[in-house]
């Protein structure tokens, strides 16, 4: 059974990239009775941070994606932290340096970016010398000792081709020559991240490492070092990017990209992980709208697509409408309080009666994309009538007058919206107009607008005084 991981730095909140990957890797997993592992990549001292790790473990935690292992799960090969890990790691570079495979380097950072630029200069790609490749272990002993800092290299073995089968991108090779020494432990006895990513996947028994395309790249490096160490490769696949609809790498200038602010916006956890599922992956046969539990029962690697997948927002947009379409009424109530609450509506809506309230929910359902838009469709409802130009336009038509009046002289005493909805129908068949001409110069009457939620709804969370009120204003 494979065993996965999601291994994210916890350097910023978590982006829809990030989540794909967890995503895929969780689905692999479940989809093979597999196990997935949280792990926190934080060797980055500078730019990791306590916040992003719990933001992150967050964001999981809402899309719906579970591990067995790792942060907050627990599990025998922890800690899952790898700054609580460092003695583990120190433990690997001591047998590299031992068995003559890594060394001790002293250049200075000056040094290194000399020896850069005039690689740069000669048209050469950057990459390490080699000037203490050969340093005699005496003269490393006595600057070590002398308190000298001094980061570990990795010895890269010379002309040597590495391969791998990409479940995703099929057969890639490197050569070693492209890479200079490397360093595999940094002054501060920080490991690097191929170098603990390694030892990580190994120790904890990772079978595949499903992750981001960009990582492709850190690749060679993690084969050189399992071979260096002894350890049996695991499978990898490389997922490919995501891009804007523009074709542009993903950034803030195509929307919200941090899984919390689609939260904050009141997309649903169910629909982002269907949208999020299908970025680069597809089932078999058109269905798109898809449960967590068909989606795993369906996915495998194989329909995972080479190219760049293309984060269309109006496909988000979309089947989030879906999924709002597909909730129960006082269900979708609870799931918008908190936003009507941050409007200034809370009181009216909390003033009328339940019955009331879930019509309004109904009212509006069908005009959200997502549940945040409740704030502006509540305006209606709620504010005085402010005429748009275009219901303007309709009031001057001639035939609106005696509509208008027929609305008021026969409007009954209490009704329901379905009561409403008749009242309606008989105006219309005793004026002899279509029902556009009575519906929309009423709309614009009562509403100010030219679209929104259906009239019987409106009318009916108004009740017979306020709307008799907006009619008045009209007539005059
Ligand atoms: N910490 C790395 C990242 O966040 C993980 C890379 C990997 O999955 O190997 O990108």
């Amino acid at each position: 059974k494979p065993k996965v991981r999601f291994a994210p730095s916890p350097t910023g909140p978590l982006h829809i990239g990030g989540a794909r990957s967890a995503l895929f890797n969780y689905l692999f997993a479940a989809h093979q009775g597999g196990e997935l592992v949280l792990r926190i990549e934080d060797t980055d001292l500078e730019r990791s941070r306590q916040e992003y790790e719990e933001e992150i473990v967050a964001s999981l935690k809402w899309l719906g994606i579970n591990w067995t292992e790792g942060i907050e799960a627990g599990g025998d090969n922890g800690p899952y932290r790898q700054t609580e890990r460092l003695d583990i790691y120190r433990h690997y570079t001591q047998q590299l340096l031992d068995q003559g495979l890594a060394y001790y380097c002293f250049c200075s950072q000056a040094e290194l970016e000399q020896e850069r630029q005039e690689q740069f200069a000669r048209g050469i790609t950057p990459h390490y010398g080699g000037k203490c490749n050969h340093l005699s272990e005496a003269e490393v002993k006595e600057r070590l000792e002398a308190g000298e800092p001094a980061s570990i290299r990795f010895r890269v073995p010379q002309n040597t081709i590495y391969v791998v089968n990409d479940l995703v991108r099929g057969q890639v090779s490197f050569e070693s020559e492209n890479s200079g020494d490397f360093i595999i432990v940094k002054s501060d006895g920080i490991p690097v991240y191929n170098f603990a990513v390694v030892i990580d996947d190994v120790l904890m028994g990772i079978t595949h490492v499903v992750r981001a395309e960009e990582h492709l790249s850190n690749t060679p490096r993690q084969l050189m070092l399992y071979d260096a160490l002894r350890f049996s490769r695991p499978e990898f696949a490389h997922i490919s990017l995501i891009l804007g609809s523009d074709r542009q790498k993903m950034s803030k200038r195509h929307g919200a990209t941090s899984l919390i602010q689609y939260r904050e916006l009141g997309y649903l956890p169910e629909a982002l992980l269907n949208f999020l599922a299908l970025l680069g992956w597809a089932p078999e046969g058109e269905q798109e709208i898809m449960s967590k539990e068909e989606i795993i029962a369906a996915f495998t690697l194989e329909r995972v697509s080479k190219s760049p997948a293309v984060f269309d927002i109006d496909k988000l947009n979309w089947m989030n409408q879906q999924y709002i379409k597909k909730i129960a009424t006082a269900d979708l109530k609870n799931m918008l309080l908190p936003y009507i609450n941050q409007t200034e509506y809370a009181a009216d809506v909390a003033a009328l009666p339940e019955t009331k309230q879930l019509v309004l929910v109904d009212a509006i359902r069908d005009h959200l994309v997502c549940l945040s838009d409740v704030a502006d469709l509540l305006d209606v409802f709620f504010r005085e009538t402010e005429y748009e130009e275009q219901a303007l336009v309709v009031l001057q038509k001639e035939n609106v007058l005696p509509v208008l009046e027929m609305f008021k002289d026969e409007f009954p005493d209490y009704l329901e919206p379905q009561e409403l909805q008749q009242f309606l129908k008989g105006i219309v068949k005793k004026t002899k107009l279509k029902p556009k001409d009575v519906y929309m110069p009423l709309r614009s009457a009562l509403s100010g607008r030219t679209h929104g939620p259906e009239l019987p709804f409106l009318i009916y969370i108004w009740g017979k005084d306020n709307t008799l009120v907006r009619l008045e204003k009209t007539i005059q």
